[in-house]
């Protein structure tokens, strides 16, 4: 075992000071290499030094350079040094956290940062918190506990009885929420199609004013950062609203959440610790592995009724049950990697972290803009859409810089325009990987 956990190490460490050098897009040669995988299941063992060469000779040139300091994908981030060093000693533990009698440590890790994370993001203590795999999740456990909540004060029981013949809910989202919320309403039987989708502004902020009237059990979804433009629903206005209704406040922060541990950017998040229940990712901001995703509410007994295993009412043993708080039982400990994360940075570290991703995002958009691109988003937080001209045209260069492999940036939609979405979001991006990074883009741009 020491033998094959020492080459893994070396393997790893190999992979990621290759990351500096090689295309952060795979190469056409990787991606016809995996065709080798295509095989029947293996008649005889192999040993495991074997099966990790085979995967390291296979896999590491198909991966996309996300850990390195040049992918600006979607919204990504890398991995830590202490979280993926976390992630490593936690496999070797191989820990259940669903239970305190199946794991102390998960458990307890989990505890220690659900309070962490909340003063960190600046939400109510002693809100309730769940570990699951990212924001999707997370919006969903978090909805959960809203529909059990505004159904429980119209007289209905919904995890007894279900949705069949219960009070309508009126749900009420921005028109332009994360696709993965509204995935998460239809999962909860709330209906894709059947929300009220309230019109935004040029930069995806939900109208206060254009909220419709509420009446009966209803749940209001706010976005704490707009996945193309990072901005941010007028929390303080829409809270107040929803909540003279009687409505449950919904926030998806899936990255924007995080802008609460910054001082230069707790201003964005003006009136968000107002809302009942907010979802957000460790595995973007806080940069630990994947999967990492959090739900939290302020009734920690609504999210309890809403995810309990057992009959939803029985009283709490002597230690956090987390199983009564996630959709899953068994899970990996995701507490361990957040624990090293907040541990290694601090609050210090996490505000660094933020401030100078933000910082890179300003950079790019004003050097980008020089050059003569189009900046389409007002620069808040870390996001930035460029243009390139037409949607032709500006997919064209995209797929110049993904080829170039330099650095790695995506296309999106955004209001009718098509875009390239820029994301800073790594902890280990630095000044000189936005300046080679602008080089690349604009010479991309100026063919
Ligand atoms: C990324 C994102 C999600 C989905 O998160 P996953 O971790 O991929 O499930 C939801 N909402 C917003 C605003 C996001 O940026």
């Amino acid at each position: 075992m020491r033998a094959l956990l020492n080459l893994t190490a070396e393997t790893a460490a190999r992979y990621l000071e290759n990351l500096e050098e090689r295309s952060v897009a795979p190469s056409p040669e990787a991606l016809v290499g995996l065709t080798e995988l295509d095989e029947p299941l293996p008649e005889l063992p192999m040993a495991a030094e074997s099966v990790l060469e085979t995967l390291d000779r296979i896999g590491s040139p198909a991966t996309v350079g996300m850990a390195g300091r040049r992918y600006f994908g979607f919204v990504i981030g890398g991995s830590l040094p202490a979280a993926l060093a976390a992630n490593w000693l936690a496999g070797a533990w191989d820990q259940c956290p669903g239970l305190f009698a199946a794991s102390p440590i998960g458990t307890k890790l989990e505890e220690v940062c659900l309070g962490w994370l909340l003063d960190v993001l600046k939400l109510p203590a002693g809100s309730g918190g769940a570990y699951v795999t990212g924001a999707t999740v997370a919006n969903f456990t978090a909805l959960a506990a809203a529909r059990h909540t505004v159904l429980a004060r119209a007289g209905w029981d919904v995890e007894a009885d279900g949705l069949f013949g219960a009070p309508p809910i009126t749900v009420v989202v921005g028109d332009e929420a994360h696709p993965s919320l509204i995935k998460a309403l239809g999962m909860l039987g709330l209906g894709r199609s059947r929300v009220l989708r309230v019109p935004v502004d040029s930069q995806g902020r939900m109208l206060a004013t254009a909220l419709p009237p509420l009446k009966g059990p209803a749940i209001v979804c706010m976005q704490a950062g707009n996945v193309n433009t990072g901005a941010f629903d007028p929390a303080v206005e829409i809270c107040e609203r929803a909540h003279l209704s009687g409505a449950w406040a919904h926030v998806d922060g899936a990255f924007g959440l995080w802008a609460a541990a910054s001082p230069q950017y707790v201003h964005l998040v003006a009136g968000v610790a107002d809302a009942d229940s907010w979802a957000t990712d460790a595995h973007k901001w806080l940069n630990v592995p994947y999967d990492s995703g959090l739900a939290f509410v302020r009734d920690a007994a609504a999210l309890k009724k809403a995810m309990s295993l057992t009959a939803a009412y029985l009283p709490q043993g002597r230690h956090r049950e987390p199983s009564q708080y996630t959709p899953e039982l068994s899970r990996r400990a995701r507490g361990v990697e957040i624990w090293a994360a907040l541990k290694s940075l601090g609050r210090t570290g996490l505000a660094d972290l933020i401030e100078r991703n933000c910082r890179f995002a300003r950079r790019f958009a004003a050097a980008l803009q020089q050059g003569g691109c189009e900046i389409l988003n007002e620069m808040g937080l870390n996001q930035v859409l460029v243009s390139f001209g037409d949607a032709a045209r500006t997919l064209q260069v995209i797929e110049r810089v993904q080829c170039d492999g330099t650095c790695w940036c995506g296309p999106t939609d955004w209001q009718g325009r098509t875009a390239m979405r820029i994301s800073v979001s790594s902890w280990a991006t630095r000044d000189e990987d936005v300046e080679r990074s602008v080089t690349a883009i604009l010479r991309a741009a100026a063919v």
